[in-house]
C-alpha cells in the first residue's frame, strides 16, 4: 500500500486525507524507519506496511469513534494509535502516555518535525498517572499493549464520565472481551459495539472494541501493576 492507496482506502470508509496529511503521514513513517536502526521501535518498517498495517489500522478504529477533545493513547510506543489520531484529526488534545523513555524521544522528534500543536508525551505508566489524572479524557485508546482484563484497568479510570474507551485487538478480541465482560463494567464501563475489521491485502483480522463510561471508576482502581496483573479483574 502506498501513500495514494491508503488515501483511496481511508476515503472508502468516510475518512479525507488532506494533502497536508499525506505529507505528515509520509515524514512520520520516514522518520520510523530512520529510527528504527538506532532503537526497537517497531517489527514493521517497510513504507507499504508501514502505510497498511500502522496507519490504515489506526483510521479504521478512528472512524468508529467520536474522540472529543481531549484523548489518551495507553501505551503508544512509537505513537500508534495516538499520532495517526492527531494527523488525521488535527484538532484533537492527545496524551501520548509511554514509559520507554527512548519511545518518548522518538514521539518528541515526529511532533517537532510534523510541526504538530496539542500534544503531549508523557513518559510514565498508566497506572501512575492515574493517580492525578483520573476522569480526563473523552477518549482513552490503546493497542497492543496487554490482554482486555488488565488492559481495562490500566485505561478506564482515565475517562471521563460518558466518555469512550477504545480497544484495538486483533483475532483474540472476541475471546477477551467475554473474559474481561464483568471487570470492564465492575470499572465503570459498557460494551457499545464490537467491530469486525480486517486489513485490506493479507485480510488479517481486526477487532476494535468500543466501551462507553457510566458509572465512576470506584476509587481503589488503577491497583499497582503487579496485582493487576497477578489478579486481573473479572
Ligand atoms: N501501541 C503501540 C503499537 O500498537 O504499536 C505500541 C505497542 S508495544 C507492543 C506496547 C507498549 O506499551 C510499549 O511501548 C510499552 O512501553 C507500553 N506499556 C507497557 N505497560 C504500560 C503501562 N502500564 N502503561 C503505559 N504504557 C505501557
Amino acid at each position: 500500500m502506498n501513500i495514494n492507496d491508503l488515501t483511496h482506502a481511508s476515503q472508502e470508509i468516510g475518512i479525507e486525507l488532506t494533502e497536508t496529511m499525506q505529507k505528515q503521514l509520509i515524514t512520520y513513517a520516514s522518520l520510523l524507519k530512520e529510527w528504527n536502526e538506532k532503537i526497537n521501535l517497531t517489527a514493521i518498517t517497510e513504507e507499504s506496511e508501514v502505510m497498511e498495517k500502522h496507519f490504515y489500522d489506526c483510521i479504521l478504529a478512528l472512524r468508529l469513534v467520536n474522540p472529543g477533545n481531549e484523548m489518551a493513547d495507553v501505551g503508544t510506543g512509537a505513537g500508534f494509535p495516538g499520532l495517526v489520531f492527531k494527523i488525521v484529526r488535527p484538532e484533537l488534545n492527545v496524551t501520548l502516555l509511554e514509559p520507554t523513555e527512548k519511545k518518548c524521544s522518538f514521539l518528541n522528534e515526529v511532533i517537532r518535525q510534523l510541526d504538530l500543536k496539542g500534544v503531549t508525551v508523557v513518559n510514565e505508566r498508566a497506572e501512575d498517572y492515574a493517580k492525578n489524572h483520573r476522569e480526563s479524557f473523552d477518549l482513552v485508546t490503546a493497542r497492543a499493549v496487554a490482554a482486555l482484563p488488565v488492559l481495562a484497568e490500566l485505561c478506564v479510570p482515565l475517562v471521563k464520565m460518558n466518555g469512550t474507551f477504545l480497544a484495538m485487538k486483533g483475532s483474540k478480541g472476541k475471546d477477551e472481551a467475554r473474559e474481561a465482560q464483568d471487570g470492564v463494567a465492575k470499572l465503570g464501563c459498557d460494551g457499545k459495539d464490537f467491530h469486525e475489521d480486517h486489513l485490506l491485502s493479507n485480510q488479517d483480522e481486526r477487532y476494535n472494541l468500543v466501551y462507553v463510561k457510566h458509572r465512576h471508576t470506584p476509587p481503589q482502581y488503577p491497583r499497582i501493576y503487579s496485582k493487576i496483573k497477578k489478579k486481573p479483574l473479572q
